[in-house]
Formats: structure tokens, C-alpha cells, sequence
């Protein structure tokens, strides 16, 4: 579901065109590293990977994290130590028998020790064939310069309030769908009874503030598929056919409507009074609206 700059790398490794190694910056350490095993399944997979190959050995040693060419090292308590490296250098000093390449992952190298930079440095000064390398940071500002310096550098950005749906398709069945459409419903067409919504609704039927994030949520996917619709690009809007009224908005619009559901659902963290957040949100969306 992330915008991921990763896709590519599946092409480049098939062409034989990747880089030794990539240092992965991105404000989701377990998105990411979630997102760079299924690429990597798309890089070793035996069978035309689809979405979760469950039909090959190769994937399924991944899933598993058994698969011998293929090594996550993570900190131990807070840091990555110089063992941790040393045992990979032994781990990938033969080459591969199942897959092609031998790939490690350095999760959270900001947290490499000056010790372990320097042993990585080694392996990274001396790059052997078939050994391909993804370091993930949450901030490249703190991974150890020498190492940033070797590496070719990839953004990879989630969208903050991303719901823990896996697709469009999860969302169908989600319990707060169907509030979620009727609160639209308020905003967009009856639009003067929204803060009556509020109330009677929202307020009264979900106490907690958890439910209220996840309607919000729900609500800025759809916003995000009408606004892929609008422009042309792959989305899933005929889901949502109960919700075509929306598409006479403009993209102008739809991109104001998300900028102010993302403001809620920042706001809505800190420790504000519900109410008065949810009354500010439907002024401030309204006015647009007029
Ligand atoms: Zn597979």
C-alpha cells in the first residue's frame, strides 16, 4: 500500500542492473522491512511471484526467515554489535546454493556501534559477487557517514495514518465502513446537519477515540482512491459505488479534504477535547464546501 520507490529494484535485479548495496530511509521501520521481503521474494521467487507465493520453497524459507541466502540482522538490546557482522561475513563466504545472490538486511543501522561500522566497512570495501546489502533507517542523519557514503540511498515514505488494512478489499469488511460512508454522506450532500452528526453519531456511539481514528481513517482511503480515480491512475473507487455522488468533486477539492482529515488525525493524538476537534473539522471542511 505504500508508495514504494522498492518496486523498481525487482526490475533492476532482473535486468542485473542493482546496486551492491542501498541504504533504505523511510518513517516505517516494519512497513519497510515488510515491503522489502516481498521484494526480495520478487527477486529469488520460482514460480512468477504473486502477491504471497505460498507455492515455492524459496518464498517459504523467507517467510520463515530460514532461508540460508537471505539474513535480517537486527540490534541486540539497542545496538548491532561487531559479532553480529563478523557471523554474517562467515554466513556469505560461500556462495549461494538455492537462489542466486546472498542479500542481508541491517535493520535500524543507525544503531551499528563504531566497532560494527568498521567491520562492515570491510565487507562493504571488498564486495565479493553475488552479495547484495539493504541497510533501513529511520534517519539518515544518524547512520555512521563512512557507510552512508557507500551506499545508494532510497526514500521510502508511508503515509503516517495508513490504517492497518491491507487493501481496499480488507477495508470492505471493516465494522466502521459502513459509519464511515454515512459521515460522508453528512459532509458532502446534507452538509448543514454535520455537527448534529457529531453528536448523536460519533460521539454517542463510538466513546472511543481509537474508533473515531479508524472512521477517519477509512474515510482518507477513500478519499485517496477518488482522487486516484480522478487522475487517471490504478485505484479501486468502483468499490464504493454506493459513493459515486463524489465524483463530481473536483481534484482541488479532494486534495483539500485529505489535508484537513490529516490535520484531525493529528490533532487528534494529542489530548484535545473530542468535541471541539470534531466541530473545528466539519467548519473548516464546510467552508470549503460552500
Ligand atoms: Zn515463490
Amino acid at each position: 500500500m505504500a508508495v514504494s520507490n522498492l518496486d523498481k529494484l525487482v526490475k533492476y535485479y532482473h535486468e542485473n542492473k542493482i546496486a551492491h548495496v542501498y541504504l533504505l530511509e523511510t518513517n516505517n521501520i516494519d512497513n519497510c522491512m515488510e515491503d522489502l521481503k516481498k521484494i526480495i521474494k520478487k527477486f529469488f521467487c520460482q514460480t512468477n511471484y504473486k502477491d504471497d507465493c505460498q507455492e515455492c520453497n524459496i518464498c517459504n524459507l523467507i517467510n520463515q526467515n530460514y532461508l540460508p541466502s537471505f539474513k535480517i540482522i537486527e540490534p541486540l538490546g539497542n545496538t548491532i554489535k561487531k559479532e553480529q557482522i563478523l557471523e554474517l561475513k562467515k554466513n556469505f563466504s560461500s556462495l549461494p546454493i538455492y537462489t542466486k545472490d546472498n542479500i542481508y538486511v541491517i535493520k535500524n543501522a543507525e544503531k551499528m556501534t563504531a566497532s560494527s561500522a568498521n567491520t562492515m566497512l570491510k565487507f562493504l570495501e571488498e564486495p565479493e559477487e553475488h552479495i547484495i546489502g539493504f541497510f533501513i533507517t529511520n534517519n539518515l542523519n544518524n547512520v555512521i557517514p563512512t557507510i552512508k557514503s557507500r551506499c545508494e540511498i532510497l526514500k521510502v515514505k508511508y503515509n503516517k495514518h495508513e490504517l492497518d488494512v491491507d487493501s481496499v478489499d480488507d477495508l470492505l469488511n471493516n465494522e466502521f465502513l459502513k459509519i464511515a460512508k454515512e459521515y460522508i454522506y453528512k459532509l458532502e450532500v446534507e452538509k448543514k446537519d454535520s455537527i448534529m452528526y457529531n453528536r448523536s453519531v460519533l460521539l454517542n456511539k463510538l466513546s472511543e477515540r481509537e474508533s473515531i481514528k479508524k472512521i477517519f481513517q477509512i474515510i482518507i482511503i477513500i478519499y485517496n482512491e477518488l482522487l486516484n480515480k480522478k487522475l487517471n491512475l490504478v485505484n479501486k473507487f468502483e468499490k464504493f459505488s454506493d459513493l459515486d455522488y463524489l465524483l463530481k468533486l473536483d481534484v482541488q477539492n479532494i486534495l483539500f479534504k485529505i489535508k484537513i482529515l490529516n490535520n484531525f488525525l493529528d490533532d487528534i493524538n494529542s489530548n484535545v477535547n473530542l468535541e471541539l476537534l470534531l466541530d473545528k473539522f466539519v467548519i473548516e471542511l464546510s467552508d470549503k464546501n460552500e
